[in-house]
């Protein structure tokens, strides 16, 4: 009776495990990690509770193992745009990169290099959002000290009486291009091993859009 019971513990452990272990996409395939994030976003959008693995076990793995992480998201430092929740992932999932307004310089291609060229991730991904008070403080072109900077790039993609919703979209493929500045970056996305997509985060909603 005893044994039996023990037996039946077991079993049910290992059915918890296994139904606790997250499905991660095929690294390899862009369109699988595209569509594996919109999955997520869905299940975001949907639901009040991360339900990604940042368990105990998840993180003596990766600090023993390393980390492979398949995607590159580049976003805003805005406290309302949390990439790991808006994609429901845990440890060793995503590789974030942030700074206000989503704005690619020497540091951020550096980290944006070393995630797809030494921890193998094959898609990056600009997500802008909505209500951007970087592109907000562009389109209204008042700023002062190191976030004149900021403010600079972003109105150095824009158009006279552009909308705010164009500038978002704008800043992004700014952003995209100055990515594939990099030597290293253009080479692997010319081989196909690399794909940048652009996309939005609303924020009120909690959906992200993937642009064409
Ligand atoms: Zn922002």
């Amino acid at each position: 009776m005893k044994i039996k019971t023990i037996l039946i513990f077991i079993a049910m452990l290992f059915i918890f495990t296994g139904c606790a272990q997250t499905k991660t996409p095929d690294v390899f395939d862009t369109r699988d990690i595209m569509n594996f994030l919109l999955e997520k976003n869905a299940e975001y959008v949907s639901s009040d509770k991360n339900s990604a693995d940042v368990s105990k076990e998840k993180r003596t793995d990766t600090a023993e193992n390393g980390q492979s992480p398949y995607a590159v998201i580049v976003t805003c430092s805005d406290s309302r745009v949390p990439p790991e929740h808006i994609f429901q992932a845990g440890i060793g999932e995503l590789f974030v990169v942030r700074t206000a307004g989503n704005i690619i310089g020497h540091f951020e291609l550096g980290s944006i290099e070393y995630g797809v060229e030494h921890l193998g991730a094959t898609l990056i991904v600009v997500l802008g959002h909505t209500q951007c008070g970087a592109v907000e403080a562009a389109l209204s072109g008042e700023a002062h000290g190191h976030i004149k900077a900021i403010v600079d790039e972003i109105i150095s993609c824009l158009p006279k009486n552009c909308t705010k919703e164009q500038a978002e979209r704008l800043n992004v493929q700014n952003s995209i291009d100055r990515i594939r500045a990099s030597e290293i970056i253009k080479e692997l996305e010319s081989l196909d091993k690399v794909e940048i997509k652009g996309a939005i985060y609303n924020i009120a909603t909690g959906e992200v859009e993937f642009l064409d």
